[in-house]
């Protein structure tokens, strides 16, 4: 093993005794070395083989970096900045095509029960009372936002049939009739036992945008 660059933690060259030719790399920093780190992992000349299994020996412990020039995590395509910025960006994307597609309508015109407010993490159910609160904070509404839909708690008698199966270790085969003659009676019991005691809720549908910022 004999030392190879000038540089302090660069790569270490593994040389062949006999011929004195190179025939590998070890890391710089950890002294370790892989099979990436050898020219016959590699295809084509014999100065292509030698920087494939260089670059190797130089990545092995980092740091790595992204295309912006900031370090990244291994094995990461990018660093944290770019991929919170790619994922904020496809975010984007879809909230646009969503409101390309959506009904508009003006606030003065909505008829709706409830607009979900992404800035105040809740429902309003009066755009008056929507636009007070950004008044109050000093900041201008956005252009619009999403009317919602209500949704409700359901019991699915299958799939608390198999979970409970699941959760209990119920040996295969034991509990096999429960999945097949019984549900049809549980989920009607459920069902009933909903009736009695109905959970509700409402979430954005992205279906029909509420337009805050129309002349009125
Ligand atoms: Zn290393
Ligand atoms: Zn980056």
């Amino acid at each position: 093993m004999a030392d190879g660059g000038a540089m302090e933690a660069g790569p270490l060259e593994l040389v062949v005794k006999d011929s004195g030719k190179v025939t590998g790399f070890a890391c710089g920093k950890c002294r370790q070395t892989t099979t990436m780190m050898f020219t016959g992992s590699y295809l084509g000349t014999d100065e292509e083989r030698l920087a494939g299994a260089r670059d190797a020996a130089v990545k092995h412990c980092g740091p790595w970096l992204c295309a912006c020039g900031s370090e990244k995590r291994q094995h990461w395509e990018k660093c944290d900045r770019c991929h919170a910025a790619d994922q904020a960006e496809e975010i984007e994307a879809k909230e646009r095509a969503a409101f390309e597609k959506a009904e508009k309508v003006a606030a003065k015109d909505w008829g709706g029960e409830y607009v979900w407010s992404d800035r105040f993490e809740e429902v309003f159910d009066s755009i008056g009372e929507l636009l007070g609160r950004y008044e109050d904070e000093g900041e201008e509404p956005p252009e619009y936002v999403w009317e919602c839909e209500p949704e409700k708690f359901v019991l699915d008698a299958k799939h608390i049939l198999e979970s409970e199966i699941e959760s209990q270790e119920v040996p295969d085969g034991a509990a096999d009739h429960l999945l097949t003659d019984d549900q049809e009676e549980l989920q009607d019991a459920l069902d009933a036992w909903l009736t009695g005691h109905p959970v509700k809720w409402w979430r954005p549908a992205y279906k029909r945008a509420v337009l805050l910022r129309e002349e009125t």
